[in-house]
């Protein structure tokens, strides 16, 4: 009987205390079995320290002690790691259903002008795309808007170097297709378009969508028919449509498009000014100085132009009552609006 058994039992402890890992209980049953104050193995090594021949005592004793030390912190330490990982698997419910990372939904004029697109696919149109940097002639003088023209002080223009601009209007689409295209031409145009002005009402950067048709025998009728079966479904086919007499460089005759106002019905609010309607869209059949200038036979062919705006399309659709909030990028409006389905 000496230290050497001593440090058996130190070895010992220390392969118990690997094997319970973190478990409380097997802690727990590592302390009883050494340092239980009734049978644990220290008790009765301080049993034997008693019997031993008063020589060996001294040394024994401080190996014991020594030992009875490194056992108690060693216990402390086990004990304290696991209450801490039975802590930490509480808190880490394992059953649990993971995060799921966030679905992004479609800005509310994406979904305007999907809608407006498959109103008018569905009546034979295409859609037509074109750049948003463009040249005077496709965006002013082959629209019949000369230099001089007052119709230029109108559209606040962004020029860039060379020449070139920000298209004010999507109309250039409309001369680059006719000018690439013979009639028939059944198309609508939407896109960005760009002018200076900001305000509550206006925004340098807004949408528009334009339509253009092309071929012999077009008439007003066909554009008040087209223009009223589209508001129809987009909106509500109760509506009543309203043309007023107007003037655009590019058409004649023109006209302004209103509706009956979607949120009084026509009794008269603040938001239709108590006028009971909403200007909705502008329109008219193609100047034929537009037809001769994009090199179409103004003798056989008639055709009528509209366009409206998207973003105000989306403020009525969804009771938007800033137009600056379509373009904040604010998550909390824009979480408001369906997941959609990319196509
Ligand atoms: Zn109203």
């Amino acid at each position: 009987m000496g230290t050497a058994e001593l440090e058996r039992v130190r070895e010992e402890f220390l392969a118990a205390l690997r094997s319970a890992g973190n478990d409380p209980d097997g802690v727990e049953a590592v302390r009883v079995r050494f340092a239980g104050r009734r049978s644990g193995l220290l008790r009765d090594l301080e049993e034997r320290l008693k019997v031993l021949p008063k020589e060996e005592k001294p040394a024994f004793g401080k190996a014991l002690n020594e030992l009875k030390r490194f056992v108690g912190e060693r216990l402390d330490a086990a004990q304290s790691a696991a209450a801490e990982a039975a802590r930490v698997a509480e808190a880490f419910d394992v059953t649990l259903p993971g995060r799921r990372p966030e679905t992004g939904s479609l800005h509310p004029v994406t979904l305007v002008r999907r809608e407006v697109e498959e109103i008018f696919l569905r009546m034979g149109y295409s859609v037509a795309d074109g750049p948003e940097v463009e040249d005077d002639w496709h965006n002013f003088e082959a629209l019949n808007i000369p230099p001089d023209h007052p119709a230029r002080d109108t559209q606040d223009t962004f020029y860039l170097e060379g020449g070139l601009l920000l298209r004010t209007h999507t109309s250039p689409v409309q001369v680059r297709s006719m000018e690439s295209t013979k009639p028939p031409i059944r198309l609508i145009i939407p896109g960005r378009v760009y002018r200076r002005d900001s305000d509550l009402r206006h925004s340098p950067m807004f949408h528009q969508v334009e339509g253009l048709v092309v071929d012999e025998g077009i008439t007003f009728a066909n554009l008040k028919a087209t223009l009223e079966a589209f508001v129809h479904v987009l909106f509500d086919p109760a509506l009543a449509v309203r043309f007023r007499p107007s003037y655009f460089p590019f058409t004649e005759p023109s006209a302004e498009v209103d509706i009956t106002c979607i949120f009084c019905r026509g009794k008269g609010c603040q938001v239709c000014s108590q006028s009971g309607w909403i200007e909705i869209l502008g329109a008219g059949m193609v100047d034929p100085r537009v037809f001769r200038a994009c090199g179409i036979d103004e003798t056989r062919y008639t055709g009528f132009a509209f366009g409206c705006g998207l973003d105000r399309v989306a403020m009525l659709k969804y009771g938007i009552p800033d137009l600056r909030l379509l373009f904040s990028g604010d998550e909390r409006m824009l979480r408001q609006f369906p997941a959609g389905v990319a196509r």
